[in-house]
């Protein structure tokens, strides 16, 4: 994992924003008018880094900017990306990030307060998944305490689609595509398929334990299994660094772990707070975030596996 977040290019005009030490992801593709940038990193520093670092490499102003989820560690920095273009997103990402920020009508929209931040970056329903004295929360606090995170802001979707959206470049086409709720509602992957290539976001996390806390495991577990059918080469993450459909294929098997882990507790008839307690996936314990975000991922799961 880099010590810094870096631009790497994949193919000719496609290039990745690969975070530092497992931070979110970013990415570019150069068209004949300027940039298609997608996400926009988790504050408005790492934004203007990466902004600058597009710069660089390609000279060119940035014609829109792609939104693959509403979580904040991907759109935080949005509002540098936002002065030069449009916002596009599937309409759940846009009703996600509405439903979230209180009402308002500016855009971007500023955001101070703990709740609303830690809602935006683990879902809203994170304050049913930490009881409210819980030591868990010191790790929550301690991830948005730097001063970037003083005052976040976030630029709304201006544009927004359903289930595709197909971009008809020369040389290029570039696909959006929403696969139903998996990590998230809204969540989009773009594909490239002249480059054999395709941006998965927080579909998959390599080399970090996933945050599952308002996900839809087995939604999750479809979408991976319907971008394995794919022709790609390269796939990129929403943290840690591209990798091939193979190695994309043994996450799949740790959600499918995961899965069975929390339908047999659920099953079993113990009752949720035991679920947090007792289910484990030992072949996993040592990737990071595993011990911090275990047990919010087995309580969401085990809400919906438990009700089947
Ligand atoms: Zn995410």
């Amino acid at each position: 994992m880099p010590d810094e977040a870096r631009l790497t290019q994949l193919a000719w005009g496609v290039y990745a924003f690969i975070g530092a030490g497992g931070d979110s992801n970013a990415g570019a593709i150069l068209t004949s008018e300027g940039l298609l940038v997608i996400d926009a990193q988790q504050h408005a520093t790492l934004g203007r880094q990466f902004r600058r670092a597009l710069a660089r490499e390609t000279g060119k102003p940035v014609e829109w900017l792609i939104f693959t989820h509403y979580h904040l560690d991907h759109t935080g920095g949005s509002p540098v990306f936002a002065e030069e273009a449009p916002v596009l997103a599937q309409e759940r990402t846009r009703d996600k990030l509405c439903a979230i920020l209180s009402p308002g009508k500016e855009n971007p929209r500023n955001v101070t307060d703990f709740d609303t931040k830690i809602r935006l970056l683990f879902g809203p329903n994170i304050g049913s998944l930490i009881p409210p004295n819980d030591p868990g929360w010191a790790w929550f606090k301690k991830r948005i305490a730097s001063p970037e995170y003083e005052t976040v802001s976030v630029a709304l979707p201006t544009h927004t689609f359903t289930q595709r959206h197909t971009l008809d470049l020369p040389g290029r086409t570039v696909v959006l595509e929403y696969v139903g709720p998996a990590h998230c509602e809204g969540n989009i992957i773009v594909f490239l398929p002249e480059n054999r290539i395709v941006f998965v976001a927080d579909l998959l996390f390599v080399g970090r334990f996933p945050w599952l806390g308002d996900g839809d495991i087995e939604g999750w577990i479809r979408a991976l299994d319907w971008v394995a059918e794919l022709e790609v080469e390269q796939v990129v993450p929403g943290h840690g660094p591209p990798v091939t459909l193979e190695e994309m294929g043994e996450f799949r098997d740790m959600l499918f772990a995961l899965h069975e882990a929390v339908a047999e507790a659920a099953a079993s008839g113990i009752d949720e707070d035991q679920a947090a307690a007792t289910v484990r996936l030992p072949a996993y314990e040592s990737l990071p975030r595993y011990r911090e975000w275990m047990p919010w991922n087995v309580r969401n799961l085990f809400r919906a596996l438990g009700a089947e």
